[in-house]
């Protein structure tokens, strides 16, 4: 079979896989330049489409690859400006007929409607959110700014885990300050909108509309900025922009689910950008924090709620407020279908089976060890059971640090799943790996990778 031949074959399968706008941005004018060994090195037209191409869509190439060529072993991907003609019959043109890049996002029209587009919902407030021990750095921060726009703390930098309110307070700042002054320029939106709108505007040479776009506003918000990370062409198309707006003394307000030292293959110059300003995480609500959040939706939502029945669900549930308000949530809808008041009974009676497994729904050890297997080749016997090959033993320790991670199964349990192990080795794997990803930023990025494949199985 020859490289075209392949590639054409392997294409046909990745485009299943994929939605069609990001096949043909990504795949179009690609192809496989050599195949030695089991190592496969493909041509791509430019830096973005590499980034895409490894980051996000690799676990899908080594996939529809190793389907036609068992021995593969590695993918990359190298910048080359003579694929397109190289191979007139088996770009990916030649399997969907796309001449033309996806619809531009910034078109002239676009701009002039700016305003309207704060994305801001109206719901998030500083007013319903509740102050504790967790959080209360982060809301001063921002409370703060949205008095002092792009006076005091530029950027604001707020980072935390999943759920813990990082949304709910940034788009508050935008909320007060459209309460203050309608007029303002607010927009808000998330780090992947951002990038893309950027990459779009490059794509179809309109950048000097972007920026000029943003640079109208007053306020710019860019929620989950982690997802930069890797993305080194994106990260210097956005120091400019940042250092642009920075300049013009836009406030600049930006989320993660970690501190900018933490985020791996964060480039320097935008990492210090980041530090420059004001940092404050938010962390997990302690007991009285989450009590008092509880009270303050069933009021706010008329749900009606004995005081027990708050603190079993405040003393049981404990990651994050987005599962505590989805208990609450849950009793609340239940209830009144039943036509019951919620009681400490009720609200056992309908949470335990939550509250016992607590875990992501239907995902389970047989996934993890499914993603780690396909994406570091090799076989799940291999991975589970007694082998000593050096190969394996870092993708088993990835395997059980995500069981800890993603599933919070206990060790005990982690030994077992993985080959009957001993928890003491499933503690040490964790803790290898949580050391790791500090320094290995390789190491961070398959992590990353491996959790994003994680959303899509099932
Ligand atoms: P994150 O962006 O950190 O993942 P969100 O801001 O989306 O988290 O918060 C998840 C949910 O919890 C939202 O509905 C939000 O309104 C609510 N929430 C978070 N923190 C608080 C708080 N301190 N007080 C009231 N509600 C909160
Ligand atoms: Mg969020």
């Amino acid at each position: 079979m020859t490289n075209e031949e392949l590639w054409k074959a392997a294409l046909g399968e990745i485009e299943l896989s994929i939605s069609k706008a990001n096949f043909k941005t990504w795949f179009k004018n690609t192809a496989i330049l050599s195949n030695k060994d089991g190592n496969i090195v493909i041509g791509v037209p430019n830096g973005f489409a590499k980034e895409w191409l490894e980051n996000k869509y690799k676990i899908f190439i080594l996939r529809a690859i190793r389907n036609i060529q068992e021995d593969l072993k590695t993918v990359s991907c190298v910048i080359s400006l003579s694929t397109p003609d190289s191979q007139p019959e088996h770009s990916v043109d030649a399997v969907i007929p796309a001449k033309k890049p996806i619809s531009p996002v910034f078109k002239t029209q676009k701009i002039s409607e700016m305003g309207q587009e704060s994305n801001l919902n109206p719901k998030y407030t500083f007013e319903n959110f509740v102050v504790g021990g967790s959080n209360e750095l982060a809301k001063a921060a921002c409370y703060a700014v949205s008095q002092n726009l792009g006076k005091i703390y530029n950027p604001l930098f707020i980072y935390g885990g999943v759920g813990l309110g990082k949304t709910h307070l940034l788009q508050s700042i935008g909320n007060e300050i459209l309460k203050i002054n309608p007029q303002s320029q607010i927009k808000y939106i998330t780090s992947e909108r951002f990038t893309n709108d950027l990459i779009e505007s490059i794509k179809t040479q309109k950048i000097d509309e972007f920026k000029e776009y943003y640079r109208r506003i007053d306020l710019l918000i860019i929620d989950d900025v982690q997802f930069l990370s890797g993305k080194e062409k994106t990260q210097e198309e956005f120091f400019h922009i940042f250092n642009y707006l920075y300049q013009l003394n836009k406030q600049i307000v930006l989320s993660s689910d970690r501190a900018p030292k933490a985020i791996p293959t964060l480039e320097e110059r935008l990492r210090s950008r980041f530090e420059g300003g004001m940092i404050a995480d938010v962390s997990r609500p302690d007991f009285e924090t989450r009590i008092a959040i509880l009270q303050k939706k069933a009021s706010s939502e008329g749900i009606s709620i004995e005081d027990k029945a708050i603190e079993y669900i405040a003393q049981n549930i404990t990651n994050n407020i987005r599962e505590l308000e989805g208990a609450l949530n849950r009793v609340a809808v239940s209830a009144q279908l039943s036509k019951q008041t919620i009681n400490e009974a009720y609200a056992t009676s309908l949470l335990s089976e939550i509250i016992s497994s607590g875990k992501r729904k239907g995902l389970n050890h047989k996934h993890i060890i499914k993603v780690i297997c396909d994406f570091y080749d090799i076989k799940p016997d291999d991975l589970v059971m007694k082998n000593r090959k050096q190969e394996v033993a870092k993708p088993r320790q990835i395997a059980m640090y995500l069981m800890r991670t993603e599933l919070q199964y206990s060790y005990p349990g982690i030994g077992e799943k993985m080959g009957k192990r001993d928890h003491t080795t499933a503690i040490h794997a964790f803790e290898k790996i949580n050391q790791l990803i500090e320094s290995d930023k390789k190491l961070a990025e398959d992590i990353n990778h491996l959790r994003e494949q994680l959303n899509f199985v099932n």
